[in-house]
Formats: structure tokens, sequence, C-alpha cells
């Protein structure tokens, strides 16, 4: 018999960036049918293997429901009564820098915003930082070293439009698969569009390429260093444009031909077939419509500021920006690291885009917020929130939505840093994960399907997700968990908040306050939206203005930027290699990403028993000859370790992988088993400019086991 329906809710997928919209219909059985949303632009009805899983990983085992202190079961009133009891104690004795949150690009913006408002705004220190740091930081860096502001310049329709799309540093197939797809189509519609894929490792993606580039890994800044050299060399450059709309053009141009000045020069560093590096220059040169994706092989390096900056600059140089079918466009990889950044979910920025330690920025939020306790000084970025932490100058942590026992570079560090914190609270869906086992006070949050708020994708889209389940057991939205203990500590009245609706309004209002066009994120359009217009706001992309309520595709089609000049900035990059170079010990460059069926440290994902069919155990791939000279063989057992620590992993001997480097995912935990954190064994080495960790490059060796 046919399951019976119920009412079917229209929301937003909460894994990758691309930001996908859902159509959810809890059945009787009380599993959820799942069906891709064709009205939403994001995936016009399309899903991945990940997003089409969701209905089956809705049930409640090891979910946590009750507030828990020091593993006792206790009542909402006396877990909020002992959070900011034990905040407020530690801050009076230790002052504001003593506390931190460490919070997700998992959250909802309603979340984000109220944790970054009682942190930076009342609590008076800005140790708010999240896993977003992680994932996109040195994006943000780049581009408002190029632009001023945290700017995407683009939509997806632009990959659509191109005539040659890049992707650098970019699995599309695996990490934004519904993009690939879409990709794909155009490819089909189109054949003559010509798909670059520059990336160590020959991946999923590399199926559509024209062309792979197997760059050596951390070498990207050169290479288009050497493109933006070439450019010029073959007088491609568009001087108009440069003339009127870029500053910094001949500093850029001079340290891009010193260090990449000839392609036979390009091709010692990259270790590249010199033909491969001219077919690509000259597609670049050649091709009018040309959009750059990049992603985490771009962002997590100790020089990931620079590369997205030398891709960017590529674009200047040629006027590729702001126009259909052209610009750089950064992904990110969680479903709301953007809607993070819009509410200064970095403890670098305020809200709305604004810079603490900007005084005019400084003295338009706190005059918003009536905040006199403003925070002054940047805080603390997530790898050295930690280390704080260790080091015991950070005595209180809130971790929200995330697990960094695993997912954080020198994870072993993490642990024991946070096994000696005085106070260390965690809001989780999960019972059991590796970071809750280590919280003295434990606030059991909403999860998917139960929650309702804002996500922002990687095209600047404001979708909602939106509860179609029950609230179970006890557990509460992370904004509400958050609003209550920010009223305890004494700041009922800059919390008045009763649902998420009005967090957004108050948002909103920010994002318009004093703005009259000098600030890129403004969505005034919404300031005032209603209750039942919030629940019922469709996709749309910022900036939305009174005079763009339907949102605004494409930035910088008037070539203004947000700089005090109105002219964008181009970056003088000189390459560097990455921190830590392989050694005799530690011979081969380890390379963590994600697989296609898996989500972060696998919470939900792990619950899908066809999600975990795909790759069903901790795994690393080796070229056949280092398979070789490491005398391993294919589907055995292998350790690998580093300076920092070891794993246990199955081998699978592949010629996908560069020789040298070898790719381990970064999915699973100790409640897998008790060697399979990957992040155990990566240095916790990041970029000085945005502070995102070296993920893609750590020596190690390996030895079968
Ligand atoms: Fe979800 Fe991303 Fe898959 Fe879309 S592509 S269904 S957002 S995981």
């Amino acid at each position: 018999m046919a399951e019976q329906h119920t009412t079917t809710t229209k929301t937003t997928c909460p894994y990758c960036g691309v930001g996908c919209g859902v159509l959810a219909t809890p059945l009787q059985n009380g599993t959820v049918q799942i069906e891709g949303d064709e009205t939403h632009p994001a995936n016009l009805g399309r899903l991945c293997s990940k997003g089409s899983a969701l209905g089956e990983t809705v049930d409640l085992g090891n979910r946590l429901l009750h507030p828990k202190v020091h593993g006792k079961r206790v009542s909402w009133d006396e877990a909020i009564v002992s959070v900011a009891r034990g905040f407020s104690d530690i801050i009076a004795k230790h002052g504001p820098e003593s506390v931190a949150f460490y919070v997700s690009g998992q959250v909802l913006t309603e979340d984000y915003y109220t944790a970054n408002k009682l942190m930076k705004g009342f609590i008076g220190g800005a140790n708010i930082d999240t896993n977003s740091r992680l994932c996109m930081s040195s994006a943000v860096a780049a581009y408002k070293r190029a632009f001023g502001s945290d700017t995407v310049p683009c939509s997806y329709e632009d990959i659509e439009l191109a005539d040659l799309v890049i992707l650098a540093g970019s699995n599309l197939a695996w990490c934004h698969p519904v993009i690939f797809q879409r990709l794909r189509q155009a490819k089909e519609d189109r054949p003559e569009m010509k798909i670059v894929v520059i990336d160590p490792r020959k991946t999923s993606t590399c199926d559509i390429a024209d062309l792979h580039l197997s760059v050596k890994p951390g070498t990207d800044a050169t290479l288009f260093n050497g493109l933006l050299h070439y450019l010029k060399k073959e007088d491609y450059l568009d001087l108009e444009f440069l003339e009127a709309h870029t500053e910094g053009f001949a500093a850029a141009m001079t340290a891009a031909k010193t260090s990449a000045g000839s392609i036979p020069q390009v091709a010692a560093v990259t270790e590249l077939q010199e033909q491969d590096i001219v077919k690509f220059y000259q597609l670049f040169a050649s091709t009018e419509k040309v959009v750059t994706v990049y992603s985490q092989g771009i962002n997590q390096s100790t020089s990931g500021t620079d590369k997205c900056n030398s891709i960017i600059n590529c674009h200047l140089a040629t006027g590729r920006i702001g126009k259909p079918g052209m610009g750089p466009f950064s992904f990110t990889g969680q479903p709301n690291a953007m809607g993070g950044r819009e509410v200064g979910g970095l403890s670098n920025q305020l809200a709305a885009h604004m810079e603490i330690t900007n005084p005019e920025h400084h003295d338009r939020v706190s005059r918003f917020w009536k905040a006199d306790n403003l925070a002054r000084e940047n805080g603390a970025k997530a790898i050295d929130m930690f280390n704080e932490v260790a080091s015991g100058k950070i005595k209180a942590i809130w971790i929200m939505a995330t697990n960094p026992v695993v997912s954080l570079p020198d994870a072993d560090k993490v642990k024991v840093a946070l096994e000696k914190c005085e106070l260390v609270v965690v809001s989780e869906c999960e019972q059991f994960t590796d970071t809750t086992e280590l919280a003295d006070i434990l606030l059991p949050a909403a999860a998917w399907g139960e929650k309702d708020g804002m996500v922002t994708n990687s095209e600047r889209r404001i979708s909602h997700q939106r509860a179609f389940l029950p609230l179970p057991g006890e557990a509460r939205p992370d904004w509400w968990i958050i609003t209550q203990v920010a009223r305890k500590m004494g700041f009922e009245a800059a919390f008045p908040f009763e649902k998420p609706a009005d967090v957004f309004r108050e948002h909103a209002q920010l994002s318009a306050f004093e703005n009259d066009g000098e600030r890129d994120f403004n969505i005034g359009g919404l300031a005032d939206i209603s209750d039942e217009d919030y629940d019922n706001l469709v996709p749309v992309q910022w900036p939305v203005m009174e005079n763009t309520e339907m949102g605004t595709a494409r930035l910088f089609t008037d070539k203004r930027f947000f700089t005090p000049s109105g002219k964008a900035r181009m970056i003088s990059v000189e390459p560097k290699l990455p921190f830590n170079p392989t050694t005799e010990a530690y011979p081969l460059v380890l390379n963590t990403g994600r697989i296609r069926d898996q989500w972060h440290t696998m919470t939900r994902t792990g619950r899908a028993v066809r999600l975990n069919a795909h790759i069903p155990e901790p795994m690393v791939q080796i070229h056949p000859l280092d398979a070789a000279t490491f005398e391993l063989v294919d589907g055995a057992l292998a350790e690998v370790s580093s300076q920092w620590g070891e794993m246990i992993v199955r081998v699978v001997v592949t010629d996908e992988q560069r020789p040298g480097s070898i790719f381990v995912p970064i999915h699973w935990s100790s409640q897998y088993a008790s060697m399979a954190r990957v992040d155990a064994l990566v240095a916790s080495v990041y970029d000085p400019v945005s502070g995102q960790p070296e993920s893609k490059h750590t020596p190690v060796t390996i030895r079968a086991y």
C-alpha cells in the first residue's frame, strides 16, 4: 500500500554550499520523502546522492535530547543558569578575552547573528570564530584585498554562460555535485565550451575536462602569475579597464614576471608539461567569457589568500568581471558559510561585512546595538583560539554545531586542550561525538527539519530552511539557546527575540543602517519583512535593496568597487611554497578532502546505509609507483603518520593519484575506530592573512600495517 503523505515543505539542503532547494514530505512510517525543488534557482529540481538521501537521516538514534551538566540530565533552566553563570564568573575574573565561541557554517543565519551579537556586542570580546575559517577564509581575505569588500561577483548561471570554465582546486563532481551536473549539461548542450581542471589528483571532475593540469601541490600561484605575465606579453590585456578601474597593476605585473616570466620557468615550478601550460594560457587569452571556480584546493594553504588574488588578478587584467559568463568565483564548502560572513561570524569581522578595527564601523554597530561594550580588537582565529585554550588564556569555550576534535588540524592537541579547559559547553544534535565526550555542559540543539531560518549559498542566494518535523525531546534551536543565555547574563534588552523572523529583521536593518551604497552587503529591502513574508520568502540573491527586491545576480556591473578609490586592486603575488616541505623521514604529501557521499564528521550522512556503501571505511589513495616503493598492496591496511599523529587506513592503489602525494578523506572519527581521524596528522600551520590552515600539504610517511 502506498505511504500516505502529509504536508510537503519547501526547504534547503543542509550540506554543501550549492544550497539546493528540497521538497520534504514526512511519511507516516517516520521517514521523509525527499525531492528536488524545481522552482529553486540553485538546483532546478536536481539533487545529489547526499541530498536525495536526507529522508534516511532523520531518525533519533544517537540524538542528544536533554540538557546535561557533568553527564547528569538537568532542566533547561538549570542548564541555562549553568552556562550563563560559568561564563559570567570567568569574565568577571579574567576579562572577556578569557572566553570564546567556536561556531559553524552549519548553523542558520539567525543563530550566527545571535551568537555574534552576544560575544562581540555584549560580552565585549571578539573570540568568536567558525569552522568556516577552515574552508573559505582565504577567499574572503582575497576579495577584501581586491574589491575592498567580501563580494562574490558571480551567479551559478555564469558558469553555464561561460565559454571556458576553469576549476582550480575544486573536485566539483564530489564536493558541489549539482553544479557539476549543471556544468556537464551545459557542455553537452554546447560542446564547444571548454573546461580546464587544475588539481594534482585526477578526480571525477576530470571526466568532463578538455584539459587536466596535474599541478605540483602548492604551486597554483605560479601558474596564475605565469598566465598574468603571458596575457601582457601576448597583448591580451584590457588596458582601458585596467587604467580606469584598477590600481596596483604595474607592481602586480612585476611580481608575476619575476616569479613566472617564462613558460619553462612555470613548467619547472609546477611540474606541468610546457605544451599544456601554453594550451591553458591560450584558451584563457582567446576566450572572452571565462569563469574561474576555486575552492579548498586553493584556499587551504599557508598562502591561500595570495593564490586567490593571483586568480582574481587575471580576471581584472582582462576586464572579465561583472559581465554575464565571466568572473572569479569562490565556492564555499558549507551551507551557510556565506551567512556567517554576513553576520560577522569570523573573529576579525563585525556584522553586515563591517570591520571591528574600523572606527566608523565600530561606532555604527555600537550605536545600532546600543552596545557600549562592543569589542575593539580582533579575536583569535580558529587555530589560535584552540592554542589559547591549550595555554589556559581562554578558560571557557562554547562549541556550537561542530566537532573540532575531529575536524581541526593537530586534532590530538585540540582534544588535550579541551580536556584541560575549565568550562566546555557544547550545543549539539548528537549525543556521542569526539567533542561532546569532553563537554561539561551539553545543550540539545534542533537539527535540520526541526528548525527554521535562513542560509546563504555560494552565489549569495538567501534561502529558507524550514521546519517540517516536531522538536524531539527537549531539543531547541540555537538562536533560542543563545538568547536565553544572553538574557540570563543580564542582556535582556538586547535579546528580545521570540522567533527567527525577529532576528532576521534586525539583521536586515543593520545591513541597511547608514549604508548609502558604500558597503556591499545590504538586505535593507527585507528590513520590514512581515512574519508571513519571512515564512514565504523565495530564494533571493543579495544585495536586496528597496529598489532591487528581486535581488542582484551579478556584482560590479558598473565597474565600481568598494575601495576608497572605487577601483579594484591588483595584488602583487610572490608565490610561496607550502610551509612544511617533505623530508627524508616524511617523503609524501598528504592531501585531505571530501568524498562524494559523506559530509563532515558523518553524524548525519553516516545514518544512511546507501551513503556508507560508496566508500565504507577510511582509505588512502596512493599512486602505484609509491605503493611499490612503500611495499603496499591494494586492499591491505596501512599506517599513515606525520610529525603530529598517525592513523590506520585501507590502501587504494590508483594512478589517479599524483606520484609523491596521497589523499585521505576527512570524515571518519573515533566513533568509528580509534585511529581514524586524519586531522590528527595535519599540521596546524595557517595563512598569516586569512588564518586558514594548510590542509592540503602535510609531509607524511606510510607503511604496511
Ligand atoms: Fe545538498 Fe550540495 Fe547535494 Fe545540493 S549539491 S543536494 S546542496 S549536498
